[in-house]
């Protein structure tokens, strides 16, 4: 029997991902009582279908081929990987698709969790079918959060809509390896997913209409190109796609645009068509916003458009209704719902300082705006956002490019160089590798970094801190990397600077 139940919390999150998660935390550790609303699984996409197996494809992968570089390691490597353990060990860091170790941490932590969807009705208000049968209205004293996540992008291929396909849900869930995989979008994902299923035998056929990892700088984003050419992958980029059919026996054919559009070397040169068992889809995601009922209070889409949120430093909503930051603020949305930096540590930041700003306005503490980089405000957005790509060799880049810097309106200047010290050559034979700062040229601090080459995502941090910091150089060079470690091309670029 279903009954409808009304309930009051101070705080409503709607989305239990590891975004909603965080802000649930922080508010109850700010003294609020807060519930979770959660459609599919506690722990949402990077738990299940994201970052966890993603990397737990690729991680195998690179600790083989890092050991099949180094001699005296070299020789020991007589095998290829092993894809059924691959797939098990990647079972593990998913848990088998099962939540209950999330659950009990939501428990454990004093946070209540409905099973069910959400949307708004009303402001404060929040409405949802519950998967026990029940139907709930609840009411926030405080806050309502949106953190529903993000939905991958259809690209309007013909015949797409007719043909099964992989989006990196199936990819990263997936059962078995497939023996030819096609793989649209050169992003992170396409990238990596392209690289992990090379690495465990797949033939595969990456298809991009710009270049790979066009938003890195080129020299990075060409060290993994030659990385993936290295294992196999068959790179079709600046080349779009016409269509998709199934064949008789079940396989994919994608057809591709005619000649190359630029750079004749990336052009399709074999062929215009890629037939495949599996094809991917990964071509960009979107905010999850639809069925939220966000029109119910003052937030639509643009006639022909889609509705993205815009919010304060706090995650605050701008134009919800009833929303000034001058009166009793309500309505926050956080993590890839929010559009800003689709990254779970990026979100995760976003959601403590969100769920710290709402406990602090409850309690009186915070009124307007807080300060830039003060514990409410999400200021890294603007100025660190860091981002890994994992695979084979590494790129690892935070804070702003040289482009973005220019674009922001500031004097900036690059300095760059292979990664050529001690410490890179004892890591691997023949070590490839590439490191750029970004640097203010008014203020002489860095802008932003990038890394490219065989495990330098440990490099990042030092970046983060230094760009958070805004560690003047002359200070910097006062902090002595350690002999003989990769971490050496930081005194090298700062020589190369003039330091
Ligand atoms: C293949 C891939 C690899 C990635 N790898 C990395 C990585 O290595 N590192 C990294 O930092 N990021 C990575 N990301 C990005 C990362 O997965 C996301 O940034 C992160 O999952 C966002 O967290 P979130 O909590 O905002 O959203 P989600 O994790 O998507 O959680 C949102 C939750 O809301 C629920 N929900 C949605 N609507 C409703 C509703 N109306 N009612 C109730 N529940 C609802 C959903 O079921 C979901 O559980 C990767 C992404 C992909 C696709």
């Amino acid at each position: 029997m279903t009954a409808q139940l009304l309930r009051e919390f101070d705080v409503i999150v709607i989305g239990a991902g590891a975004v909603g998660e965080n802000v649930a935390d922080r508010v109850v550790r700010g003294g609020l009582t807060a519930v979770l609303i959660e459609a599919e699984l506690v722990g949402g996409e990077c738990s299940y279908w994201a970052c966890m197996p993603s990397k737990a494809l690729l991680r195998p992968g690179t600790a083989l081929h890092g050991a099949q570089t180094v001699p005296g390691a070299q020789e020991a490597v007589t095998r290829t990987l092993d894809p059924a353990a691959v797939l098990k060990r990647r079972d593990y860091f998913t848990s088998n698709w099962q939540d209950d170790s999330q659950v009990k941490w939501v428990e454990d932590t004093g946070i209540e969790l409905i099973r069910g969807h959400g949307w708004i009705t009303a402001p404060r208000q929040v409405e949802v079918a519950g998967l026990d049968g029940n139907s709930y209205v609840l009411t926030a004293r405080h806050a309502v959060v949106v953190a529903t996540g993000s939905a991958p992008n259809q690209p309007p291929v013909e015949g797409l809509h007719d043909v099964e396909y992989w989006t990196t849900r199936e990819a990263t869930s997936a059962r078995a390896v497939p023996a030819r995989l096609a793989v649209l979008g050169g992003g992170v994902a396409g990238v990596e997913l392209a690289q992990a299923y090379a690495r465990l035998g797949a033939s595969v056929t990456l298809v991009a209409r710009g270049g790979l990892l066009g938003i890195f700088p080129e020299q990075a984003a060409d060290l993994v190109a030659a990385g993936l050419r290295a294992d196999g992958v068959d790179l079709r980029l600046h080349t779009g796609t016409r269509s998709v059919h199934e064949n008789d026996d079940g396989s994919l054919t994608v057809v591709l645009d005619g000649g190359p559009q630029t750079g004749p070397a990336d052009g399709p040169a074999h062929g215009e068509t890629v037939t495949a068992d599996k094809l991917l889809v990964a071509t960009g995601r979107h905010p999850a916003l639809e069925g939220l009922g966000l029109d119910s209070v003052g937030l639509a889409a643009p006639e022909g458009g889609t509705l993205r949120l815009t919010t304060d430093s706090t995650g605050l909503v701008h134009q919800a209704t009833d929303n000034e930051v001058s009166g009793n603020p309500w309505l926050y949305a956080i993590g890839d719902a929010a559009g800003r930096a689709l990254l779970t540590h990026q979100g995760k930041y976003g959601a403590r300082a969100t769920g710290d700003a709402i406990a602090a306005r409850a309690k009186g503490e915070l009124t307007g705006e807080p300060a830039p980089w003060s514990r409410f405000a999400q200021t890294a957005y603007e100025h660190a956002v860091p981002n890994v790509v994992f695979t084979d060799p590494e790129l690892a880049n935070v804070g702003r490019t040289i482009a973005q810097a220019e674009n922001d309106g500031f004097r900036a200047s690059t300095v760059e160089l292979p990664i050529q010290v001690a410490g890179s050559s004892l890591h691997a034979e023949h070590y490839e590798g590439w490191a750029q700062l970004v640097i203010d040229e008014d203020r002489k601090v860095l802008l932003g970094a990038t890394f490219a080459g065989p495990d330098v995502a440990e490099l990042l941090h030092a970046a983060t801190i230094a760009v958070v910091g805004e560690v003047p150089l002359d200070r910097l060079w006062h902090a002595v990397p350690s002999y003989p470690t990769i971490s050496e091309v930081w005194l090298r670029l700062l020589e190369e600077y003039g330091l």
